[in-house]
């Protein structure tokens, strides 16, 4: 028998559990499916300084707070990834996990975060590096972090407080809020600017990146990880024969609705560059009300278009 929900939740993120929260204080029929770990990319940010209720914060602390929250709501998440969602019968939606299991919904809710993106000039050398939140070297390690954004230098930052030697290359002049660009310059992690990674290669335990300057010529540098943070970008999740990023394209409603109906996006899946863990928490509100009142006009015999 294939498990049934109203609405199906996808990712247990601050975005996603904010909504499963808010979808059972409404009263609809719930279930969440997450992939990883209950708390999402929070996990991976050194500190949140930016989260209203709390002055300043550890990603690590926020995510078990997040965790404790839901678990005390008593969802029980389904472990699972869903690869694909496919129109269902009577305008419900069927759910395929990479497990080749069948979760049946009425209503489903996107809070899957966004992946981390490799340019398609670095995809050669994918398997050299490593992307954010996806690596823990311990102390006394060489870290080369390529790019100039947030998590570029939250992750740099990470690493310094883990005692390892941190150094920054990036493309342009570094886009990083102002804080952490000053933790930085006071911590004396090098910034080097105008740097383009033209080759990374494995060599024995170590990584060799060599990067092309801002005067043309080469600097090889040799690490034990090289980390990529270069942004990130909505998963080509398939939803009724389209590609998520073109949905997302043509606009999301203000409840979080896409262009497929019945269909909702919330946090940093439909956020582009804004993502933070308060407008996934907002979002994920937003879209269980959206769900609500989807699921309500469905009751009536409205059953949506595709
Ligand atoms: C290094 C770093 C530093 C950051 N610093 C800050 C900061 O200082 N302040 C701030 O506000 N924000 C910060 N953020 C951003 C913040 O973590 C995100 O905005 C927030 O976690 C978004 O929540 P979300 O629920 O939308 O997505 P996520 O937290 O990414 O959660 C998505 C969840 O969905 C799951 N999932 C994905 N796909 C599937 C699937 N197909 N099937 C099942 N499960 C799936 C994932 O495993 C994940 O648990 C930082 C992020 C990073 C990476």
């Amino acid at each position: 028998m294939p498990v049934t929900a109203e609405l199906f939740i996808i990712g247990a993120g601050p975005a996603g559990i904010s909504a499963a929260i808010e979808a059972a204080r409404l009263g609809i029929s719930t279930a969440v499916i997450e992939k990883n770990r209950v708390g999402g990319t929070v996990w991976c940010a050194r500190r949140i300084d930016n989260f209203p209720p709390l002055s300043s914060i550890s990603g690590k602390a926020l995510g078990t707070m997040f965790q404790k929250r839901f678990d005390r709501a008593g969802i029980e998440p389904i472990p699972g990834e869903v690869k694909e969602i496919a129109a269902g019968i009577e305008c419900g939606f069927d759910l395929m996990t990479g497990a080749g299991q069948k979760l049946e919904a009425r209503a489903v809710l996107l809070a899957i975060g966004q992946v981390n993106r490799l340019p398609e000039e670095l995809v050669p050398f994918g398997g050299h590096i490593g992307s954010p939140g996806g690596m823990y070297p311990s102390g006394g390690n060489e870290v080369v972090v390529y790019g100039g954004g947030d998590a570029a230098f939250d992750q740099a930052l990470l690493f310094s407080d883990k005692k390892c030697g941190v150094r920054i290359f990036c493309r342009s002049v570094p886009k990083a809020k102002a804080a952490l660009l000053r933790e930085a310059r006071l911590r004396g992690i090098p910034v080097n600017e105008g740097f383009v990674l033209e080759s990374a290669a494995k060599s024995g335990a170590a990584t060799e990146a060599s990067f092309r300057g801002p005067d043309g010529n080469r600097t090889v540098v040799s690490c034990s990880c090289l980390l990529a943070a270069l942004g990130k970008t909505a998963p080509d999740l398939k939803i009724c024969g389209r590609f998520l990023p073109d949905l997302l394209k043509e606009g999301v409603r203000e409840s979080g609705e896409l262009a497929v109906r019945g269909v909702f996006a919330a946090g940093d899946v439909r956020r582009g560059r804004a993502r933070n863990v308060a407008a996934a928490v907002s979002d994920g509100i937003m879209s269980a009300n959206g769900a609500l009142a989807y699921l309500k006009g469905v009751r009536n015999g409205f059953m949506g278009d595709r």
